[in-house]
């Protein structure tokens, strides 16, 4: 088995294997489970390590850990909890070579996508760090002599439950907020990703994180469902697919625990007839093959209204440009590469047209890897599978519209509502769809519409379950409960305190 070489910490070598460990009460500890799944290079298909399903008992330690952690860390006044992030986010600036080769290890996406998570979890960190001027209370006199005001406090242990696509950007989306806000959190990796949580936790030790503040527990779905029950679970925060987010929001719920559960996508760009053919062009072709097309945000289904075959010849020339591994990296595995590959094979059955085909890719060098070409489809029917399911590769389809309000309805009718985008040179057409699509984020011009912090990310529909969203100014009220106080000042006494 090779070794993770970038990884001196939270890995035992244990007959030749890399065995993951666990993370609480401020170290790394090791699982006693016998069960383990395998962490694969996605470009090279081979196993760099072993990650354990871990115990029950492991689970209890870890959420101990962290619930003896908060009595003290969330009596620690706000601007010391920050300076903490100060002090990590120059360490992820670092260290962010070694940290994108870290995920791209595990994931298989390009080194240079790689280090975008790190910048962007830079971003949530220094975001994190304005926490304390953004949550100062409020407070006003409502009557004579009376007033009331409303602290922010902390809910206690947070859950985060992450998918594999960014092992290190989207547990950033919730750890620097919900732990300046006075939380502690136990996070639950991706079981295909788990090398980077490691970093992380390594990383907020080294910026002086008190022991328990910040906890890892490896696992699956048995471990996810006990973290949902567990009565000293005060929130959960999902991100993953819809299937998985809503079982996870309807346990974590049921348990009367604060949920915010963000799903699958299936984002729709409107083209119309006057967009800018090479900045569409482009634009679209990396939105739709960035980190292999598996992003919640990528484009995955043009809606072609009117004349715009320019712009569809141009992206196809476009999307060729891409060499899968190097601009182009791997998808997670095998599996997925076998089903994106069924998604293009069956529409072709079904009378679409493959325009540029990205099935039985091979790279040289990497032929055990798990790679998808860039794959545009055309006149695909809004009712066919890869039309409304989530293919979660670099592949986008063409659905053909004769006027916006036709677009507007094939959008509307899609079970997601993450990100929608609008090409065109035309304000009004612009803000109709802005106004009109059904999704939580939008983009004119632009393929890839995540909001920069302080703006916060959440979809809509079946992209997201649960009130406000997981980052920016939105994610402050998830992570925080409210005390609102009323006073009543009595009126100075004529006491002679001294009798
Ligand atoms: P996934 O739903 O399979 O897994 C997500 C997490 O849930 C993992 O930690 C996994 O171990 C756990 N899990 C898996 N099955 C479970 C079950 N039955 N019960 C409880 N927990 C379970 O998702 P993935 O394949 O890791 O990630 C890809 C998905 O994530 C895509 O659908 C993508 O759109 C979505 N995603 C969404 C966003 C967003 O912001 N909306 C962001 C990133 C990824």
């Amino acid at each position: 088995m090779k070794i993770v070489s970038s990884l001196p910490f939270g890995i035992e070598n244990i007959n030749s294997e890399n065995i993951v460990q666990n993370f609480y009460d401020g170290n790394f500890q090791s699982s006693v489970s016998k069960e383990h799944l395998n962490v694969i290079n996605p470009s090279l298909g081979e196993v760099i390590a072993k990650v354990p399903l871990s115990t029950t008992t492991e689970l209890e330690s870890a959420i101990k850990s962290a619930k003896i952690a908060f009595k003290n860390w969330s009596q620690t006044p706000i601007k010391e909890r920050a300076q903490i992030f100060y002090k990590y986010k120059t360490l992820l600036e670092k260290n962010i070579t070694e940290l994108s080769n870290l995920i791209q290890e595990e994931n298989g996406k390009i080194f240079s996508e790689a280090k975008a998570e790190i910048e962007k979890a830079i971003e949530l960190s220094e975001f994190a760090c304005s926490i304390p001027q953004l949550i100062t209370g409020e407070i006003l006199e409502v009557s004579k002599g009376v007033e009331c005001r409303i602290d922010k406090f902390p809910i206690g242990v947070v859950a985060s439950i992450v998918p594999f696509n960014f092992p290190s950007m989207v547990p950033h989306w919730t750890i620097p907020n919900s732990l300046v806000l006075g939380n502690t959190i136990l996070v639950k990796p991706s079981q295909q990703v788990p090398l980077s949580s490691l970093r992380i936790a390594e990383l907020l030790k080294e910026s002086g994180l008190p022991d328990g503040v910040f906890n890892i527990i490896h696992g699956t779905e048995k471990i996810v469902d006990l973290i949902c029950n567990h009565s000293d679970i005060d929130a959960v925060t999902f991100v993953g697919s819809t299937r998985v987010a809503k079982i996870v929001y309807q346990k974590s719920t049921q348990k009367l625990k604060r949920a915010l559960c963000l799903g699958g996508a299936k984002n729709h760009l409107f083209v119309m007839p006057d967009a800018n053919i090479e900045m569409a062009s482009t634009n679209i072709a990396l939105s739709m093959s960035g980190c292999a097309g598996q992003r919640c945000m990528a484009a995955s289904a043009i809606v072609a209204v009117g004349q715009v075959d320019k712009i569809i010849n141009q992206l196809c020339e476009e999307v060729k440009k891409f060499i899968p591994g190097k601009t182009l990296g791997a998808v997670i595995s095998e599996e997925a590469k076998t089903r994106i590959e069924k998604y293009i094979t069956e529409a072709e059955k079904n009378g679409a047209k493959i325009l540029v085909d990205g099935r039985n890719v091979k790279v040289n060098g990497k032929e055990n890897g798990y790679f998808v070409g860039p794959t545009v489809i055309d006149f695909v029917k809004p009712e066919m599978k890869i039309a409304t399911e989530e293919v979660f590769g670099p592949v986008i389809v063409i659905i053909r519209a004769k006027n916006i309000d036709e677009g507007l309805s094939i959008q509307k009718k899609s079970e997601y509502g993450n990100a929608a985008s609008v090409y065109t040179q035309d304000g009004a057409v612009a803000n109709y769809i802005m106004q009109n699509a059904s999704a939580g984020m939008i983009g004119v011009n632009i393929g890839v519409p995540v909001p920069r912090e302080p703006f916060s990310f959440g979809g809509w529909n079946s992209s997201k379950f649960g009130v406000g969203d997981i980052t920016g100014k939105s994610s402050i009220e998830f992570f925080t409960k409210l005390k609102k106080t009323t006073i009543k000042w009595n009126p100075i006494q004529n006491s002679n305190w001294m009798s």
